[in-house]
Parts: C-alpha cells; sequence; structure tokens
C-alpha cells in the first residue's frame, strides 16, 4: 500500500531537529533507518503528518568510551553495533545481540536508537537495555535529560520521550572483569523477531555466581526484569543445577501475552529454558 501523504524534513542539526519535531507536535515522528517506520506507514497504521529525518545527523552517530560507561550514538546501525571493537570490548552482549536480529540488510539500515524508541516487545534490544542497566539520552525543547531504561519503555511501542523529544544516544555502564553474557532468543525462523528472548549478564567469583542480571524479551509488554531468578542464583553455586533451579524462577511476575506464535504457558517454559541456557554460558558453566 502507497503511505498516506506526509511532509518531510531533513534537519541539519539535532537542534534543528527538536525544533521541526516540537513544531509538528504529536503528528510529528522522527524517522532513522526506516525498518520499523516506512512498514508501518505503508500498512497505514501509522500516518504522521511530518516525517523529520534525522539520518543525516553525525551528533547522533560513534561510541564513545567515557571511562566507566560507553554512549553509543543513537543512529549506530545495528550492523555498527555487531562489529565495534569498543561494543565488543566493554559491552558483549549488545554486540552478539545485534547479530541476531533480522537479516544483514536490515541491520544495516537499522540503529540502535530506532529499536530502542519504538519499543517492540519482541524486539531484542530492549531487554538487552534493561538488562545492562542503560540510560537513555533524550534531547527536546527543555533540553537535554537522562531516563532509566526502566523507566523507558512505558507500554505497547511506547515510551518515556516526550513529544518533540529525540533519542541522542544510550550510556551504558562497562561490563568489568569477572562479567559474562549471553543472549538467547527462540524464534521459528531465522532472521525474525523472538517468540521469547533472554538477555543474561553474570558476575563469577570463586566458583559462585555473584551477581546476576536478567532481561526478558516478549514476556509482557515492556521488557521485564526476572528479579525471582537474579535472586536466586545470586551467591549459587556456579553448577548447571543450581542455574536451572534459579531458572524455574523467570517467569514470575510475569504477564507474557498469547498470541499465533505461543501461548503464554509455552512462553513460561520457554524463558525458563532460555535462562537456564542464558545463565549457564554467560556463568562459564558448560
Ligand atoms: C524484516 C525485518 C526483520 C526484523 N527482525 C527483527 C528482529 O529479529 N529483532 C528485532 O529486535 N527487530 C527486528 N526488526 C526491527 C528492526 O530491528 C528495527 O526496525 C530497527 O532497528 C529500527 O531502527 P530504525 O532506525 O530503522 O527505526 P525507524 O524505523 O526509523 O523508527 C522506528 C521508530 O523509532 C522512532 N525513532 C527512531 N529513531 C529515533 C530517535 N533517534 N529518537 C526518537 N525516536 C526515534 C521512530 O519515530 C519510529 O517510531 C526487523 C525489521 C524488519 C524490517
Amino acid at each position: 500500500m502507497i503511505p498516506a501523504k506526509f511532509d518531510y524534513t531533513k534537519p541539519g542539526s539535532v537542534d534543528e531537529a527538536v525544533s521541526a519535531l516540537a513544531g509538528g507536535g504529536e503528528d510529528a515522528k522522527v524517522i532513522a533507518g526506516g525498518q520499523s517506520l516506512l512498514p508501518l506507514l505503508r500498512l497505514r497504521l501509522s500516518f504522521p503528518d511530518l516525517l523529520v529525518d534525522v539520518g543525516g545527523l553525525g551528533e547522533l552517530r560513534g561510541v564513545r568510551d567515557e571511562g566507566e560507561t560507553l554512549w553509543i550514538g543513537a543512529l549506530t546501525t545495528l550492523d555498527e553495533a555487531q562489529r565495534d571493537p569498543v561494543i565488543a570490548q566493554h559491552c558483549g552482549l549488545l554486540a552478539q545481540t545485534a547479530a541476531l536480529i533480522a537479516d544483514p540488510a536490515v541491520r544495516h539500515r537499522g540503529t540502535v536508537g530506532g529499536a530502542l524508541a519504538h519499543a517492540d516487545p519482541a524486539g531484542d534490544l530492549p531487554a538487552v537495555a534493561t538488562a545492562l542497566d542503560a540510560t537513555m539520552i533524550a534531547r527536546g525543547p527543555g533540553g537535554e535529560r537522562a531516563i532509566g531504561a526502566g523507566q523507558f519503555f512505558l507500554d505497547y511501542l511506547t515510551t518515556a520521550l516526550a513529544p518533540g523529544e529525540i533519542l541522542t544516544g544510550i550510556r551504558v555502564p562497562k561490563l568489568g572483569p569477572g562479567w559474562g553474557y549471553r543472549y538467547e532468543k527462540f524464534h521459528l525462523t531465522a532472521q525474525a523477531w523472538a517468540i521469547v528472548g533472554v538477555a543474561a549478564l553474570a558476575r563469577r567469583a570463586d566458583g559462585h555466581v555473584a551477581e546476576a542480571r536478567l532481561g526478558l524479551t516478549n514476556m509482557g509488554l515492556v521488557p521485564v526484569r526476572a528479579q525471582a531468578a537474579e535472586q536466586a542464583v545470586a551467591g549459587a553455586e556456579a553448577s548447571a543445577q543450581a542455574l536451572r533451579a534459579a531458572a524455574e524462577r523467570a517467569d514470575e511476575g510475569t504477564q507474557p501475552p498469547s498470541d499465533l506464535h505461543g501461548g503464554s504457558d509455552y512462553r513460561r517454559h520457554l524463558a525458563r529454558v532460555l535462562t537456564a541456557r542464558a545463565l549457564a554460558v554467560a556463568s562459564g558453566v558448560s
């Protein structure tokens, strides 16, 4: 289908983009790689009056080592996230997950910022950002503000970004020594969205799992932390049996949907199985 009519602007700076977006109110939308927005426009599920194309803004590009944290520009493509050596060294979970998203064509256009701002419950990066304790940096007419991942995803395809605000980048704490990671994704066909996904980070010390952070994909309208499993695994022996026991609690407190791809009980089962697998790799337990 042909999209409904819209105006289009390609600003030369983030400030210009913010003014254009704020001027367009609720009927204006940012477009970055277009990999989620264009299909919605073509299906006429979204019909903004104005598209603000941020694709050319150098300020939104790049990866910076800030000491304790990494700054990853919103326009970093999924392909760049997969290959960037600084991300691989300090935030390997993001690199590993980006490689599992869609296909090379989508990864070359789709951006980290777009994947987060789109807030698809089946999208992989929201759960990863949640497990990483990432902070989203937004710029709007009132200036810049930081939004923790736990406060960023509000509902189905809905984030805390206010009308007129642009996601400029994310800030991610570096993973120090002892941390392992793994994203496990269950999908029916290669290069498709997750029916359930689990992002696991674990810090191992003295044969035990000192702490773990677990983000769940598609176990509710927004990404959630598997807090009961995180608490169960903290301090546990790094053994397959102990990790499986903790993973049995992965679906506690979740509200997984039932749809054509699977019922909520099936998703609960997947969350437990995938959590055990992800924790095993993240904790170095073969
Ligand atoms: C065939 C196909 C397969 C896919 N498979 C997967 C998959 O397996 N896993 C997965 O997680 N995703 C998957 N995706 C989705 C893909 O990852 C996202 O479409 C892409 O990353 C979104 O980034 P984008 O730059 O293209 O965003 P756009 O499509 O440009 O924008 C998406 C949304 O985010 C908003 N937005 C974008 N950038 C900003 C910004 N800087 N500030 C504020 N708002 C912004 C837009 O207004 C829009 O609402 C798939 C997509 C396709 C087409």
